[in-house]
């Protein structure tokens, strides 16, 4: 699966999955644009090792995607944009009623209006190159729910719903959009959370991950950002060519109970 010659922007790709998709995509031969609201020299580093392991092209452009112009932006200013990654994400965990509405705006514009400013932008040049592949990161949480992540839940529904009428725009051209739906992945974000669980459990590293994080994980394996990474350059492999507007679920049955 040779993606050599194609340009692919992966969102919010300086840690865990999108780092990890950034990674696979480039592997298989893909120039690649990292991307999150940072501007320090280790964020260009990651891109410079990058570029030098897999021996293609690799960029760090900084937009914060609470923002849709520069979510705009940083197609523009990448230039070509065969591969678009929507991938950034936020989470913020309490009930409905004491939730902060600036919270649940934030979660709203990172989580989901980033892809459609995103998409809108890369349309054209997806269009004008003949080709294009749109894989948005949505979650065991754009098909079911939790309670206490009333914002995430709704951005990620969101995502999986803008992904098929994405998917509807663009059915007679060789552009595809589809959604990865990861349940647990192992990420730094969640790596750190498990020490503070051990200690409010007063449970081992393999008990938080078995009976507290992988509760719904049939599984109890978390999924790795390999494995996120390794789906999303299926999906950009001319085997994908007729998957379109559908969910891939990569959440160890998750979505089965
Ligand atoms: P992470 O915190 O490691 O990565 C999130 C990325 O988004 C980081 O690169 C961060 O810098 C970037 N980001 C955050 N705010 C941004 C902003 N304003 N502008 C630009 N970039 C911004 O977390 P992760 O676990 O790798 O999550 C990545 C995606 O995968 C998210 O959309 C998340 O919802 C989704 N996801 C994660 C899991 C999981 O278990 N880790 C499961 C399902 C879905």
């Amino acid at each position: 699966m040779s993606l050599k010659g194609k340009t692919a922007i992966i969102t919010g790709s300086n840690s865990g999955i999108g780092l990890g998709v950034a990674r696979e995509l480039a592997k298989a031969g893909a120039d690649v644009v990292l991307n999150s609201f940072t501007d320090r020299d280790e964020d260009h580093k990651l891109a410079e090792e990058i570029g030098r392991e897999f021996g293609v092209t690799a960029r760090y452009i900084k937009a914060d995607l609470s923002s849709g112009e520069e979510a705009r932006a940083l197609i523009t200013k990448s230039g070509k944009c065969d591969i678009l990654v929507n991938n950034a994400g936020i989470q913020h965990v309490e009930p409905i009623e004491t939730f902060p509405p600036a919270t649940w705006d934030r979660i709203i514009a990172i989580n989901l209006s980033s892809a459609f400013h995103t998409t809108a932008a890369a349309l054209p040049i997806m269009r004008a190159a003949g080709w294009g592949r749109i894989v948005n990161i949505a979650s065991a949480h754009g098909l079911t729910a939790s309670p206490f992540k009333s914002a995430y839940v709704a951005a990620k529904h969101g995502v999986v719903g803008f992904t098929k009428v994405t998917a509807l725009e663009t059915a007679q051209e060789k552009i595809t959009a589809n959604a990865i739906c990861p349940g647990y992945v192992l990420t730094p974000l969640v790596e750190a959370q498990i020490p503070d669980q051990m200690k409010a459990h007063n449970m081992s590293r393999e008990d938080v991950i078995k009976n507290v994080m992988l509760d719904r994980q049939p599984s109890k394996e978390f999924a790795t950002v390999e494995e996120i990474g390794g789906t999303a350059v299926f999906l950009c492999s001319d085997y994908a060519a007729q998957i379109t507007g559908t969910t891939i679920s990569v959440d160890g049955g998750w979505t089965a109970l």
